[in-house]
C-alpha cells in the first residue's frame, strides 16, 4: 500500500496537473499556505459551496442567508475577544529551525497513543471474529486502558494549562513526553510563546488619520452584528439562523498542510440563535444534521468521527468537531460550538445598543443563546478530492487514475467525445453540447484517441463520456460510458439529459441525508 505522504504528495500534484489548485503567485515561487483555484478546482469549490447553501439555507424555513463584508469596524474583534485571545502557542525547535504549534504537537502525541488502542482492537476484532465484544475489550484490556487513560490524561493536562495561561507547563509537558521535532528529531525547544493570528491592515489614504483594521478571521462576527437588522428585517421568530460563506484570514503558525491550514480560506458558517437553556437541545441536533450532511456525500462512515472539545474557547460552553480522514490522519474538518450569549452580549456592551429579541410566546426580552456550525470550505474540498482520487488496476492489468467524485460535486458532469473530426461527427457533437449545457457544465475533447479522451475525464471526475460515431448520424443514439463502472451503454441522444440528471442532481443526493 502507498505510503500516507506519498497519497498526500499525489494529491497536490494531481490538483495541480488537472487545474484544481495551484501555488498563488508562482512566478514568484508562491506565497506560503495561500493557493490558487483553477478552472476545474473553482467549479469543485462552487458546487461544495452550493450543496452546503441548498441544505442549510434553501432547505430550511427557518435560515436565510447573508453576505457581510470582510472589512468590519475594529471594535468588533476587540468585543469578540480576537484582538485579546486569539492566540495561538508556538515554540521553535532551536537546530532545525522549525516552528509548531505546541498544542498540535502534544495532541499528536497523543493521536498516537489512540493509535496503538485501535490498533489492539483491530487486533482483537480478528482474533474473536463474530464473539468479539468491542465495549467489553476496550474497558477491560490492559493495554488499551493503559493507552485511553495516558491519552486522556495529557489531553487533559494540556486543556488546563492553555486555559490558565500556564505556557511553562504546555512545554514541561512536551520535555516529559520526549517529544521530538518531526523533522529533525531534536529535542531542543524555546520557551512556548503566545502568537496573535489576526492579520492587521489599515483604512484610509494619509498615515496619521489611517484607522487599524483586521481582515476578519472568522465570518461569525458579521452575522452577530446583523442578528437585529436581519430579525427585524426578515420578521424571523426564535430559533431562526443565519449563514454565510466566506473569506477569512489567519496568520497561522505553522502552514505546512496545502489547502488544509490556509491563510486565506472560505468558511462556511451557520449561527443560529435560540432561546437561552435551549441551547443544548440544538446543539445535538446540529451536530447529528451536519454529519449527516457529511455522510450524504457517501465517502464513507468510517472516515468521520466526532471529537468533543476539553479545552473549550473563550465564549463555548460546548464543542465538537467533525474530524475527518485526511491523507495525514483524523483532522478537524468542521466545528459545531454553542457560543452561549457571548457575542452577542459583548457587542453589546461595547456598542451601547441593545441586541436583544421579544419572544412573545413567553412575553420576555433576552439575548439568544447561539449554536454555530462552522465548516471550511477548502478542507472540504481536500477531504472530497484526496478521497475520490484513486489508482485503480484494471482486469487487463493496465492502471488508470480515477477521480471519484460524488458525481453531484464533478466540475464537469458530462464530456462529449466525436469518434473521429470528421463525417458530421464534431457538428452532432457541439450540438449534444448545445442542448446538454443549459442545466449542465459540460466539455468538448476532440484530441488524441478515445481511450485516451476517457482517462482524461477519469483524472478530471467527469461521471459521463458520450461518444458520437457514425452509427449516431443514422439512428440518433450515442454510447454513454459511466466513470466508475466504465460500463458503456448505447442510448437515445434524447434521453441524455434524464439520465445524467439522474445521476448528479443536487436533490437524489440530499435526499439520502
Ligand atoms: P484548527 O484547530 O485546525 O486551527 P480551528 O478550531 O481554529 O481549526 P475554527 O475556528 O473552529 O477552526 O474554524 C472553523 C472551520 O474553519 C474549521 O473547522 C476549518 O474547517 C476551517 N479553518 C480554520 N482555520 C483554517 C485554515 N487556516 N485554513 C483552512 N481552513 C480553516
Amino acid at each position: 500500500m502507498a505510503k500516507q505522504e506519498d497519497i498526500f504528495k499525489n494529491v497536490v500534484s494531481h490538483a495541480k496537473e488537472y487545474g484544481f489548485i495551484f501555488p498563488s503567485s508562482e512566478v514568484y515561487d508562491g506565497l506560503s499556505a495561500v493557493y490558487d483555484y483553477a478552472q476545474n478546482g473553482v467549479e469543485l469549490k462552487k458546487n461544495i459551496r452550493e450543496y452546503w447553501w441548498k441544505a442549510m439555507v434553501q432547505m430550511n424555513d427557518n435560515i436565510v442567508g447573508l453576505d457581510a463584508a470582510i472589512l468590519m469596524h475594529p471594535t468588533t474583534w476587540k468585543a469578540s475577544g480576537h484582538v485579546d485571545a486569539f492566540n495561538d502557542p508556538l515554540i521553535d525547535n532551536k537546530d532545525s529551525k522549525r516552528r509548531y504549534r505546541a498544542d498540535v504537537l502534544i495532541e499528536d502525541y497523543a493521536e498516537k497513543l489512540n493509535q496503538k488502542a485501535v490498533k489492539e482492537i483491530e487486533k482483537a476484532k480478528v482474533r474473536f471474529g463474530d464473539a468479539f465484544n468491542e465495549a467489553e475489550f476496550v474497558a477491560t484490556n490492559a493495554r488499551v486502558v493503559e493507552y485511553k487513560a495516558k491519552e486522556r490524561a495529557i489531553l487533559e493536562r494540556m486543556a488546563r494549562s492553555l486555559g490558565n495561561e500556564d505556557l511553562a507547563d504546555v512545554k514541561a509537558l512536551i520535555e516529559e513526553l520526549e517529544i521530538a521535532c518531526p523533522e529533525s528529531g531534536s529535542r531542543n525547544w524555546t520557551e512556548v510563546r503566545q502568537f496573535n493570528l489576526m492579520f492587521g491592515t489599515k483604512l484610509g489614504a494619509s498615515a496619521d488619520s489611517a484607522m487599524d483594521l483586521y481582515l476578519r478571521p472568522e465570518t461569525a462576527q458579521g452575522i452577530f452584528v446583523n442578528f437585529l437588522n436581519v430579525q427585524k428585517s426578515g420578521r424571523m421568530k426564535i430559533p431562526f439562523g443565519i449563514a454565510q460563506t466566506g473569506k477569512a484570514f489567519r496568520n497561522e503558525i505553522v502552514a505546512r498542510q496545502f489547502i488544509f491550514r490556509m491563510r486565506e480560506f472560505e468558511q462556511m458558517e451557520m449561527q443560529f440563535f435560540v432561546r437561552p437553556g435551549e441551547e443544548m437541545k440544538h446543539y445535538e441536533f446540529w451536530k447529528e444534521a451536519r454529519l449527516k450532511w457529511h455522510l450524504s456525500l457517501g465517502l464513507g462512515r468510517e472516515n468521520y468521527r466526532f471529537h468533543d472539545h476539553e479545552k473549550l474557547a473563550h465564549y463555548a460552553n460546548a464543542a465538537a468537531d467533525i474530524e475527518f480522514n485526511f491523507p495525514f490522519g483524523f483532522k478537524e474538518l468542521e466545528g459545531i460550538h454553542s457560543r452561549t450569549d457571548f457575542d452577542l452580549k459583548a457587542h453589546e456592551q461595547y456598542s451601547g445598543r441593545k441586541l436583544q429579541y421579544f419572544d412573545a410566546e413567553l412575553n420576555q426580552n433576552y439575548v439568544p443563546y447561539v449554536v454555530e456550525t462552522s465548516v471550511g470550505l477548502d478542507r472540504m474540498f481536500l477531504a472530497v478530492f484526496a478521497t475520490s482520487l484513486k489508482e485503480e488496476t484494471l482486469e487487463d492489468g493496465s492502471t488508470r487514475t480515477v477521480l471519484k467524485l460524488p458525481t453531484v460535486l464533478a466540475p464537469t458532469k458530462a464530456a462529449v467525445l466525436p469518434l473521429v473530426k470528421k463525417d458530421g461527427l464534431p457538428e452532432i457533437a457541439h450540438q449534444i453540447i448545445a442542448d446538454l449545457r443549459w442545466d449542465f457544465n459540460v466539455a468538448y475533447d476532440e484530441k488524441d484517441a478515445v481511450g485516451r479522451r476517457y482517462r482524461r475525464q477519469d483524472a478530471l471526475g467527469t461521471p459521463f463520456c458520450i461518444t458520437v460515431d457514425h452509427q449516431t448520424v443514422e439512428d440518433q443514439t450515442v454510447t454513454i460510458r459511466h466513470r466508475d463502472t466504465m460500463k458503456q451503454d448505447r442510448v437515445k441522444i434524447t434521453d441524455l439529459k434524464s439520465i445524467i440528471e439522474n445521476e448528479v442532481s443536487m436533490k437524489n443526493w440530499l435526499m439520502k441525508m
